[in-house]
């Protein structure tokens, strides 16, 4: 018995149909599934512990506040790095627009902006309003035809333009590349470049260890990691966190308030205003116990084995092309078959109980890149089976039969 693959039984929602058809879940790189334990810990805030944290002297409030504390430790620990440096945000999103937005009030005309051409619309948007507001320009680190980071150009690209930041995706979520962060930061602090590394996909596959890492700024969500959604993170290096002027402001994050100035508390607390996400941040307390249980080693070799289980049955149909790194892969597979578009196969596969994404997700720069409209991507996590794989390839033979 294989005891990752026993752990889908921790996930109440994969025993679901839909349409009569049980479920088979391939968009975990959306949102991953949430085991029974995370639920739990949610449901157990509202019925015993509800209270706001940070603010009253009341029992409930004080456990509120130890227990939501506490997950900020957790999940420094989950990235070996300390608990003062991580901010609790909405989302990756938010952790990127908070850094982008501050860094943009320090650069001016000339100074350049580098991203790769791999990146969400979360890690291009908010750079592109700091090089707008800022006058610095935004240049990218390109991609080969495969749709994989030419490191050496990238590499060359720091070292010639010394961009005053190099923002870059740690896994793409749309291929399903592992880019290589190290050798990217290390070039980037020999140019005296920012670092800003978009964990939001790797998280949950790559437990990233962010003192080895030595970035200064890395954000993740929650709710890609078994966690709820509504809730992220920004970890920054805490003087560089600290430097980064306010994003929003409100209660919580102030010193003192006077109608005519107002002074604001060190970092984490100075990117934190208002009631927070309480229910949200406990939630991913809890899935962070439930991974820190997993046997790393183990779940990245089953996830391993049935990302190339699945790259080996797709590529056996005739028809079928495959994007991005087949080799350094968090277990997400791009493709299109023929010149079918990805959403009439997409629809298909839903009727059969398959659920996975189709389109651009959220890269548009890289879609055109690549040359074409879209893909359909099965992105996997260990509570995958080589079943849903073996029922997700028979409805795609199925599919491919109705449309020829
Ligand atoms: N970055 C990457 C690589 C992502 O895959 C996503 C979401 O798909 C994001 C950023 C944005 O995450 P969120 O929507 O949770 O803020």
């Amino acid at each position: 018995m294989n005891i990752i693959a026993e752990l889908r039984h921790d996930f109440p929602l994969l025993t679901r149909t839909v349409d009569g058809q049980p479920l088979i879940y391939l968009d975990s790189g959306a949102t991953s599934q949430k085991p029974q334990c995370v639920i739990d810990e949610i449901n157990d805030f509202y019925r015993k512990n509800n209270a706001n944290v940070h603010r009253g002297l009341h029992s409930l409030s004080e456990i509120t506040t130890s227990k939501y504390e506490q997950v900020r430790v957790k999940l420094a620990k989950y990235l070996a790095v300390s608990a003062q440096e991580i901010v609790w945000t909405s989302g990756a999103t938010e952790s990127i627009n908070i850094v982008a937005a501050g860094i943009a009030k320090s650069l001016s005309q000339g100074d350049i902006i580098l991203i790769s051409a791999l990146e969400h619309h979360a890690n291009i948007v908010p750079w592109q309003q700091a090089a707008k507001l800022s006058g610095a320009s935004l240049q990218v680190m390109p991609v080969d035809q495969q749709g994989v980071l030419d490191l050496a150009s990238a590499l060359d690209m720091i070292a010639q333009l010394q961009p005053k930041v190099v923002a870059c995706t740690h896994a793409s979520n749309t291929l399903g590349n592992i880019n290589d962060v190290e050798a990217i930061i290390k070039a980037a602090k020999k140019a005296d470049s920012v670092t800003v590394i978009d964990g939001a996909q790797a998280f949950l596959h790559l437990r990233p260890n962010l003192s080895h890492l030595d970035c200064d700024f890395y954000v993740g969500s929650a709710h890609k990691a078994l966690g709820p959604t509504g809730v992220g993170f920004l970890f920054g290096k805490y003087n560089k966190l600290n430097a980064l002027p306010i994003f929003k402001t409100g209660g919580e994050m102030i010193e003192t308030v006077t109608f005519s100035t107002t002074t604001y508390r060190n970092a984490p607390a100075k990117f934190e205003p208002g009631t927070p996400n309480i229910s949200g941040v406990l939630g991913f307390g809890a899935a962070l116990d439930y991974l820190d249980n997993i046997d790393y080693d183990r779940l990245q070799t089953y996830e391993q084995a049935l990302f190339r289980y699945c790259l080996d049955a797709l590529q056996n149909i005739e028809g079928i092309t495959i994007y991005g790194d087949t080799e350094n892969n968090i277990g997400t597979i791009s493709f299109n078959y023929r010149a079918e578009h990805h959403y009439d196969i997409a629809t298909l596969l839903n009727s059969y109980g398959v659920a996975l994404r189709s389109g651009h997700h959220c890269t548009q720069p890289l879609i055109s890149e690549l040359g074409i409209a879209g893909t359909l991507r099965v992105s996997l996590a260990f509570y995958n089976s080589h079943a849903d794989v073996d029922a997700f390839i028979s409805a795609l033979k199925s599919s491919i039969e109705l449309i020829e």
